[in-house]
């Protein structure tokens, strides 16, 4: 199915403006790289990107207004979050226009983008009160030991595409309350809803009397995120966006001794156990491997099937699949939008070629939708492919809306199987027979950041600390207590007593 016609560029351009009109924002107008929607694949704007100087200056900025800002209360930093999201609860449907028009996200995943940077701030606002630090008992008498918690100086948020906004606010709302100041590099396809960002938390700092500075936006490409994964002053990088990206981001930021966090590509499985309840099965594994057209770091890309119900669950998927309404993004009706680009859509349509060299068989879906009406955007039909072994193509991330499906006889092979991919994100096993949902969950089960139980692999909440293992990069972040990474920590030894004693009864003097 296709969805109703697509907007016209003109149509997205009006909107978009009218959006950014709407949240008060000035557009940096200029011919340094443009604003575009996937929805045509045309321009919307040029845009002015910020220059070596502007980068120098906001680092100097930032710096200075973390000098205050770390004296400022918590609860008092808390305020700004709060106001924070007061404005995105206000503006929470221009900003989902913006994540529509630049990400080409359907309307209910744009406004459910915009609520989870919502219920972060309601988190950090939380999070400003509850900055704990430990007590720990001394060996000897008259003393106490304390673990302390400082803010870090300025964090360096570079953001994806397909998170456009999220990604920012949960690592700008827990920075902010941490008591550090934020720039964000934004990703060069999404420079709309960067600015608009930026602005209401420009209007928060004003309205509630923080400094001006504590959060700065620099537009640019790659040569902007490497200014700042270069520079001393940046106390953390927090990177989201490829392996590729993480892989030269992570020495760099450790060579300087910085620290960084990084949330990079998954490569998601979901096991489907003989007992498991097959409509919530189907539902679960649409919406995580056709949801986003496939285009979150979470999207299910593998399916492990146990052998006596593949029949019947492929025959279910394949029917669903068919069905899919492929389309404009803003009708209500369609449910998978555009590829970012027409390159997303080659890499993808390259990946389905090596997936059948490699014995493959595609079983639905796969055809380039809408190559008339949109020729410079990328419509695609979500994809099941048959397997029978994890070949090369299986164990990359095609940032596309791929699943290859394969089967297995007992547990202990599908785990393996789920396991044997470089990535470590998120994973899930459908089944109604507790021994195995708890094995899933086990030390020897799933080896993923995210492990899940009757529920696909991706729509995460916030709250519970998001991120995974091995080539996903290790950071965790938006909930438990991923805080930490925001805060550097002093021991403290307290001596209340009128002796000096020695740590483990050393004697001197
Ligand atoms: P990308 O790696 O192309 O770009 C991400 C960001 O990094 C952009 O802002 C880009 O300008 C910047 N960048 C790229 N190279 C850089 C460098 N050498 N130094 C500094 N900055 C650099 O990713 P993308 O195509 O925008 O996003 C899709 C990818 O992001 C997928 O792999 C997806 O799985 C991943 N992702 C991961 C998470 C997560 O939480 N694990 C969340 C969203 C997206």
């Amino acid at each position: 199915m296709t969805g109703t016609t697509l907007p016209t560029t003109e149509d997205l351009r009006t909107r978009a403006r009218d959006s950014l009109a709407a949240l008060g924002v000035t557009v940096p107008e200029g011919d340094d790289f443009s604003a575009r929607s996937p929805i045509t694949g045309d321009d919307l704007f040029g845009l002015r990107a910020a220059t070596a100087a502007d980068t120098e200056e906001t680092i100097a900025a930032t710096r200075e207004a973390f000098l205050t800002w770390r004296t400022t209360p918590a609860p008092r930093r808390g305020e700004l979050v709060r106001r924070l999201g007061e404005l995105l609860r206000d503006h929470k449907g221009e900003l989902a226009d913006l994540i529509t028009i630049e990400a080409g996200k359907i309307r209910s995943e744009a406004l459910g983008e915009v609520q989870e940077m919502i219920d972060i701030c309601d988190f950090a606002v939380g999070l400003s009160r509850q900055l704990y630090g430990r007590t720990i008992a001394s060996e000897r008498p008259g003393h106490r030991l304390a673990e302390t918690w400082h803010p870090l100086g300025v964090v360096g948020v570079i953001s994806a595409f397909n998170f456009p906004a999220a990604v920012w606010s949960w690592n700008t709302a827990v920075a902010l309350a941490c008591g550090d100041t934020v720039i964000w590099k934004p990703s060069e396809l999404t420079p709309l809803i960067s600015l608009a960002c930026d602005r209401l938390l420009t209007q928060a700092a004003e309205d509630v009397g923080a400094p001006r500075d504590v959060h700065r936006l620099l537009l640019g490409d790659r040569t902007t995120g490497e200014k700042l994964v270069d520079d001393p002053r940046i106390a953390l990088i927090s990177a989201t966006g490829s392996t590729r990206m993480g892989r030269e981001v992570g020495p760099r930021v450790a060579a300087r001794f910085g620290r960084s966090l990084l949330e990079l590509g998954g490569n998601n499985a979901a096991v489907v156990a003989p007992s498991a309840d097959l409509d919530l099965a189907v539902q679960g594994i649409v919406f995580a491997a056709a949801g986003t057209a496939g285009q979150r770091c979470t999207t299910l890309r593998r399916l492990i099937v146990h052998r006596d119900i593949a029949d019947t669950l492929i025959a279910r998927l394949t029917a669903a699949y068919r069905k899919l309404p492929i389309g404009d993004p803003f009708d209500e009706t369609t449910l998978v939008g555009p590829l970012i680009s027409t390159t997303a859509l080659d890499t993808m349509q390259d990946a389905l070629t090596r997936a059948q060299a490699e014995g493959g068989k595609i079983l639905a879906g796969g055809n380039r939708r809408l190559a008339d009406a949109a020729p410079r955007a990328g419509y695609a039909e979500p994809v099941l492919v048959r397997v029978d072994a994890q070949t090369d193509v299986v164990r990359e991330e095609t940032f596309a809306p791929i699943l290859y499906v394969q089967t297995y006889d007992t547990l202990e092979e599908a785990i393996a199987l789920h396991n044997d991919v470089p990535q470590g994100l998120s994973s899930s096993i459908f089944t109604r027979d507790q021994q195995e949902a708890e094995l899933f969950l086990s030390a020897e089960g799933s080896d993923c950041g995210i492990a899940n139980v009757n529920i696909g692999t991706s729509g995460a909440e916030i709250g519970g600390a998001f991120g995974g293992e091995k080539e996903t990069g290790g950071g965790r972040e938006s909930g438990s207590d991923a805080w930490r990474a925001y805060m550097r920590s002093a021991t403290n030894t307290i001596n209340y007593s009128s002796r000096l004693a020695l740590a483990q009864n050393v004697s001197f003097l």
